[in-house]
Order: structure tokens, then C-alpha cells, then sequence
């Protein structure tokens, strides 16, 4: 009898024993392409030669020294690197062990600097509705996952969602993407009206959707008009860039596609590459000059925060990108695969949507392609085919996100930055393998 916590219980997963490039291998010699990257972590694949050295070395020299009273070689080129890379202004990095702890932290930093510029009343979250943000309390309050929020309602913070960007769901007959994106955008200031401005903290968003609905990408002019929106009334914008940033969209960061600059942005997963656990929130010099010039102090902090080896395999994966220009890589391989996946499952007739960007492609399933019916919840078809596909030898992110109240059926393709174009054929084919026994 297994002894460790799983997270499904009545299920029983094979053991990994091995990585090798884009594949992992298990206890009996199975093969199986890393298609999402677990969720949306392992960008280098499973093997990188510089990125286990960068580790191994640090751990040879110091492994860990408590931020509390150290500052570490790899944690400062870390920052110096991320700082030089991210859109205007982001000039402080607060590293942190992973995407809850990152949201965590840019969650609190909004409150305390709102506290430190003697505006106290500002607390008001304002998230959307398809989100994900992370399972701690803070960062499940703040997402819009029902099914996820829905038994721990009662702890969580009061956050007011309105509706994400998510054209295939929400542009109305007629309207263009771009009227769609504007109409959306407003719902934001609607919110911040009534809740009362001088009482909203902040706005967090993903910059591309991941973890709900598959890649919901946003509409040209949406993010420029939330930034208008966010300044025209004082509250900070936070992106979540957890699962979408570190290259994944075919920009270091998402939002350099937008054309805007947050006030906060988390990043993680691609960040250590699957190789350390690190993630990172990146704030703006006005949010860390006001701390600074105020108490000094961010009351906030985990015993892990800055860990030597964890930043070195940061800096060992942003090294890996410039020196193998992986980015254009992920812009080349994520066009092919889109085209292989139009052309080979597009027209399934229970595909409604192939949306994303870059190496972030979502695929949606419907009853009915005509009236965008999602299956009954009760079908678990999101399930069936990450089941269909692990048997086939591809890992595919499964996703139930919520539409209109209901849990639809998404798949979330997140391959590894290292990927070329044999593994095109072998993804969408393994993918029609499981479509064909599922559907
Ligand atoms: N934010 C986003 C956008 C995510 O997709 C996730 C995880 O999927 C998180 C936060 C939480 O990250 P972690 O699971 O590392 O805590």
C-alpha cells in the first residue's frame, strides 16, 4: 500500500522513472510525449544538460541561506535578468516557490502599498469569471473557478468577477472582436463604479487564459482599455502570467503582445522548467518605492523565498531560451501545430473552438457546433480524453472550466519549447486516437 497523499484517490498512475527531451517514461518502459508540459512547467523538456549542471553546481557551492539575513549570487542574476526583460518599469522581484505563492504575494503587496499611500479603504478584488489564480485561499478567492471555489466558499475573501475575454463564448452576432473586447473591458469599469473606486484594490486577470478554459486568448484592445480603466480610477493592475508567461505565448512575457505594462506580475512554472519549484512576482518601481519610503518592510514572506539553487535553475532556463532562441521556436512550432490541429481535428463535429497562442493551444468540445452546447458534466469528456490520450502515449491538461454556470470540456496543449515537427504529427495524431475513441 502506497503511502503518499494522492491527488485522486481511486485512480492509480503509473510511476515516472525517466525524462528524456519532450518525454517522460515510466516503470515499465511506456513512453509518453509531454504534450502540456504537466501544466504548462516543462518547457526544456525533461532531460536539459545546462539546466541540471546550473543546479548541481549551486548545490555543490550553496544550496540555501534564509533571506532573512542573506542575499544569494543566483537569486540577484536572477532578478537582474528578469528586471532587464519585463515590460516598463517592473524593476523588483520577489521570488517565491510556485504560482499560489506568487499570486499570494502580489495579493498582499496591493493591499499593503494601498496602506503605505494612506488609502486604507481599498480592498475590493476584482477578478473574472473564467479564471484560474491558484488553490491557496487567497488566490482561489481571487479566481473564478466555481467548481473549484465552491467547498471552501465560506473561507474565502469577497472578490467581484465579471466576465472574462472569451470571444467564442461571448462575442455577440454582428459585433467585431474588437467592439467585443471594448464591451468586455467596461464591464471592468462598470464593476469598479459600483463597488465605489476609492474602495477597489485591484483588477488580476490572466493575460492569456489557461487553467479554466484552454487559452482564452484576449481581443485586440482589451488589455489597453482595462490599463486605461486601471489608471483612470487609481487601481492596480495584476496579470498573471503563472502559466502563460516565461515564453509560453512567444513572448518572454504575454503582455508584451498587449502592448501594456501591469503595476504586478507573477510568474512560475516555466520559470524553473520543472527542474526546481520558483516562481516570482515582478512589481513596479512606484509600488516598491512607496514600501520603501514608507514602513520598509513587505509583512510577507515563506522560509523558501530566494532559494540559491532554485534561482540558479531560473537563470539556467532564461539562459537556455536566449542562447537556442527556444521563443521563436515556440512561435514556428506553435503555428505549425495550430494548422495540423484546424486541419486534422478542426472539423470533428463536436470541436467548437482551436484558440491560443504561441506553444498555448486549447481545443473546446460541444455537443453541437451550430448552438455551442457543452456536454452534460455528468460525461466527464474532458477527463476520458486525457485518459484516451495518456493510453495513447501524449499528456494532455484536461479542463472543465465553467460556461454559463456548467462545466464545458477543454484540453489545454502546452508542449515543450523544445519541440520540432515530427512531434506536430505525433501530438495531433496521438490526440485523434483519443478523439476517435472518446467522441
Ligand atoms: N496562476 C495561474 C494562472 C495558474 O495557471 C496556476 C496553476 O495552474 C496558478 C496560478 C497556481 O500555481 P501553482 O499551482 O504553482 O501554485
Amino acid at each position: 500500500m502506497s503511502h503518499v497523499f494522492p491527488r485522486h484517490m481511486k485512480t492509480h498512475p503509473p510511476k515516472a522513472v525517466a525524462g528524456d527531451g519532450c518525454y517522460l517514461i515510466d516503470a515499465a518502459g511506456k513512453r509518453y510525449f509531454d504534450g502540456s508540459g504537466g501544466a504548462a512547467v516543462s518547457c526544456l523538456g525533461h532531460s536539459d544538460a545546462g539546466v541540471r549542471k546550473a543546479v548541481k553546481d549551486q548545490i555543490d557551492k550553496l544550496a540555501f541561506a534564509h533571506t532573512g539575513f542573506f542575499t544569494s549570487d543566483p537569486a540577484e542574476e536572477l532578478a537582474d535578468m528578469l528586471a532587464a526583460r519585463a515590460p516598463g518599469g517592473l524593476g523588483r522581484v520577489y521570488f517565491v516557490s510556485g504560482g499560489s505563492e506568487a499570486v499570494e504575494a502580489a495579493l498582499k503587496l496591493a493591499r499593503q502599498y494601498y496602506l503605505e499611500i494612506g488609502q486604507p479603504d481599498r480592498r475590493h478584488i476584482i477578478a473574472r469569471k473564467q479564471s484560474y489564480h491558484g488553490n491557496t485561499l487567497g488566490a482561489l478567492a481571487a479566481g473564478g473557478n466555481e467548481w473549484r471555489r465552491e467547498p471552501f466558499a465560506p473561507l474565502l475573501i469577497e472578490t467581484t468577477l465579471v466576465p472574462a475575454c472569451y470571444a467564442y463564448r461571448g462575442q455577440a452576432e454582428g459585433e467585431s472582436l474588437e467592439e467585443y473586447g471594448r464591451r468586455t473591458a467596461d464591464e471592468l469599469e462598470a464593476a469598479i463604479l459600483k463597488l465605489g473606486p476609492e474602495t477597489v484594490m485591484c483588477f488580476i486577470a490572466e493575460t492569456v487564459g489557461g487553467a479554466t478554459a484552454g487559452a482564452i486568448t484576449p481581443a485586440p484592445g482589451y488589455f489597453a482599455r482595462i490599463r486605461e480603466i486601471c489608471d483612470k480610477y487609481g487601481v492596480l493592475l495584476i496579470l498573471d502570467e503563472v502559466m502563460c508567461g516565461m515564453g509560453r505565448t512567444g513572448s518572454l512575457f504575454a503582455c508584451e503582445q498587449e502592448g501594456i505594462s501591469p503595476d504586478i506580475v507573477t510568474i512560475a512554472k516555466g520559470l524553473g522548467a520543472g527542474y526546481q519549484p520558483i516562481g516570482a512576482m515582478l512589481c513596479s518601481n512606484e509600488i516598491y518605492g512607496a514600501i520603501e519610503h514608507g514602513t520598509g518592510f513587505f509583512q510577507h514572506g515563506h522560509t523558501y523565498l530566494g532559494h540559491a539553487a532554485a534561482a540558479a535553475c531560473g537563470v539556467a532556463v532564461l539562459k537556455a531560451f536566449e542562447e537556442r532562441d527556444l521563443i521563436a521556436n515556440v512561435r514556428d512550432k506553435g503555428a505549425k501545430l495550430r494548422v495540423a490541429l484546424e486541419s486534422e481535428v478542426g472539423q470533428h463535429p463536436h470541436v467548437g473552438d482551436i484558440r491560443g497562442r504561441g506553444l498555448f493551444l486549447g481545443v473546446e468540445f460541444v455537443v453541437d457546433r451550430a448552438t455551442k452546447a457543452p456536454f452534460d458534466p455528468s460525461l466527464g469528456i474532458a477527463g476520458k480524453l486525457k485518459k484516451a490520450a495518456f493510453e495513447a502515449g501524449l499528456i494532455c491538461y484536461p479542463m472543465s472550466g465553467t460556461i454559463d454556470g456548467r462545466r464545458g470540456d477543454h484540453v489545454l496543449l502546452a508542449p515543450p519549447f523544445i519541440m520540432d515537427d515530427t512531434h506536430v504529427d505525433e501530438i495531433v495524431t496521438k490526440l485523434s486516437t483519443a478523439m476517435a475513441q472518446v467522441l
